[in-house]
């Protein structure tokens, strides 16, 4: 794996959030000054192929950005909030069970998963309330 790959991918690891490429560009900066927008574009292509990388839109919250994690062990929901902007993670044995239940009766052969979900957060759902 090259430096950049470690880089990128220790940045995304350690990120509480979900990074845009611009935002994962200023942190992979901090650690390795040579990366270049054009670095992180082709890098993410390579890791979405590997299968290293998801690559997310969040209900495209903000236009057409799309978001990059390191892909989890266990797939997780993204919860957007479309009135903050916030995104939480979900997970359940109830998903891995879907993806059993959707291979036993298709027989199809699940490579990918992205469930993304939008509503309102608990903190916007109180606020509005007063
Ligand atoms: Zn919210
Ligand atoms: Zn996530």
């Amino acid at each position: 794996m090259t430096t950049q790959r470690r880089v990128l991918i220790e940045t995304m690891q350690e990120a509480k959030e979900h990074l845009d490429v611009s935002s994962l560009l200023a942190l992979a900066r901090k650690r390795e000054p040579g990366i270049d927008r054009a670095t992180v574009y082709r890098t993410i292509e390579k890791l979405k192929k590997f299968g290293l990388v998801d690559e997310l839109d969040l209900m495209h919250m903000n236009g057409e950005k799309h978001y990059y994690e390191v892909k989890p062990k266990r797939d997780h929901v993204h919860l957007a909030c479309l009135q903050c902007g916030q995104v939480e993670e979900f997970s359940s044995p109830l998903f891995e069970q879907l993806k059993r239940e959707i291979t036993e009766q298709t027989g199809f052969e699940i490579l990918v998963t992205r469930l993304e979900v939008g509503g309102r957060c608990s903190v916007c759902r109180n606020s509005n309330k007063r």
